[in-house]
């Protein structure tokens, strides 16, 4: 049978619950722990074939585990309470040795920065960021002779795409663990297991549930993988709770529809700002301009997902806040991958926790702003940005 697209998948996987569990309430399933009938299945279940305790095992997680898997075409998935709980554990189950070297974006997301720094710091790891779209990110990556990569698919807030193909290569060479946290592309534009990565990541709090009411993580890697993983969520707790599951796997049923049409929408609002007299530079892979746009290409065949970010002409901090209390219809929030646009000033929200130097090597400015783009008409989100530019720079 040929593979399935991603549209039919997303409706179709996630949906059979094979168990004898009867939940102490029924459901939606909130039960935190389930009953049996007969002890031989209590004992079964207490083996882990089977649903019997919310910490171990649930099955709204369950399902939205399935989907994802499905998705990113991997043998199982692991959900968590949110993105960093995945990255988190992720991390702790490599149980790296004092002096190994860890390799994350230096140009990556703000939070995940700040967190394997201060791991790599407690457990005495050589922390080592790097900048993955560098020309000579590869050499430069197996010259630090690493122990556990993370890249992300997309980075925040400049877009840049490192070549996923050469860093797991390299990762292949040195024996090193790679990781990717696919969250700006979502499993519909980008599948980082089948470009060498052993660890796809997401933030379900973005794209795949889309619509800004649930926070969640999940990790798609081998069988094995993902069972070390869950051993270790069963220990540190970290599960996605039924409800935040259930909202996610419903967002997910849209997700390949919704995709398709924040591509469109960003690459659209970004040729507009292109040729905005009062914006100075707009950071887009589709765009030709943008560094990243060839590789992109070839790595996000079907779109460089929904956010972009712009460069305001001569605008400070002042300017920024009022431009952005002018707007009236984006939103002013530090989040994405919603079916609204929001609107985020990276400088005092994503790279808050970085110092001024770190931000500065990363190259995020105090004029920039990032955008991810909703599903609102482009045309009139582009008038409101106008608008608040117009009104803020006056
Ligand atoms: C939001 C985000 C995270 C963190 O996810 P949470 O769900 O907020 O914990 C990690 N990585 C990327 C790229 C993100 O956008």
């Amino acid at each position: 049978m040929s593979e399935r697209s991603p549209a039919t998948v997303a409706l179709h996987a996630g949906q059979t619950l094979k168990t004898r569990a009867q939940g102490v309430t029924p459901a939606l399933h909130l039960a935190s722990v389930s009953h049996f009938e007969h002890s031989a299945d209590l004992d079964d279940a207490l083996d882990g074939r089977d649903f019997v305790y919310g910490r171990i095992n649930a099955p709204n997680a369950h399902l939205l585990e399935q989907a994802v898997a499905a998705l990113e075409g991997a043998e199982a998935a692991a959900a968590f309470g949110s993105g960093m709980a995945a990255l988190r554990s992720v991390f702790e189950v490599q149980a790296l040795l004092p002096g190994a070297v860890v390799v994350t974006p230096a140009d990556g997301y703000g939070a995940t920065f700040a967190l394997f720094k201060r791991l790599c710091g407690e457990r005495q790891l050589r922390f080592c960021p790097l900048l993955f779209s560098a020309p000579d990110a590869a050499q430069a990556l197996r010259a630090l002779r690493p122990s556990f990569v993370l890249a992300e698919s997309l980075t925040n807030p400049l877009l840049t795409v490192p070549d996923l193909p050469a860093l797991a290569a390299v990762c292949e060479e040195v024996g090193a663990t790679f990781a990717v946290d696919a969250t700006f592309a979502s499993p519909v534009l980008q599948r980082p297991l089948s470009l060498g990565a052993h660890y796809a990541i997401h933030s379900t709090t973005k794209w795949i549930n889309g619509h800004g009411d649930a926070l969640g993580g999940v990790v798609s890697a081998s069988a094995g993988r993902i069972a070390a993983l869950k051993a270790f969520r069963t220990q540190d707790g970290a599960i996605l709770g039924p409800f935040d599951a259930y909202l996610t796997l419903r967002g997910l049923r849209t997700l390949p529809l919704r995709m398709s049409q924040h591509v469109k929408h960003a690459r659209a609002l970004a040729e507009r700002l292109t040729v905005h007299p009062l914006v100075a530079r707009v950071h887009h892979p589709f765009l030709p301009s943008h560094q990243s746009h060839a590789i992109a290409k070839r790595l996000l065949p079907h779109g460089e997902g929904g956010v972009l970010s712009f460069e305001v002409k001569g605008a400070g901090r002042a300017e920024i806040f009022s431009l952005l209390e002018q707007l009236t219809l984006a939103r002013p929030a530090p989040s994405l991958g919603d079916v609204t646009t929001l609107v985020m000033h990276p400088a005092t929200a994503s790279a808050r926790r970085m110092s001024e130097e770190e931000r500065a090597r990363a190259g995020i400015l105090e004029n920039l702003l990032r955008v991810s783009v909703g599903l609102e008409d482009p045309e009139d989100l582009f008038a409101d940005l106008s608008a608040a530019l117009k009104a803020a720079l006056a």
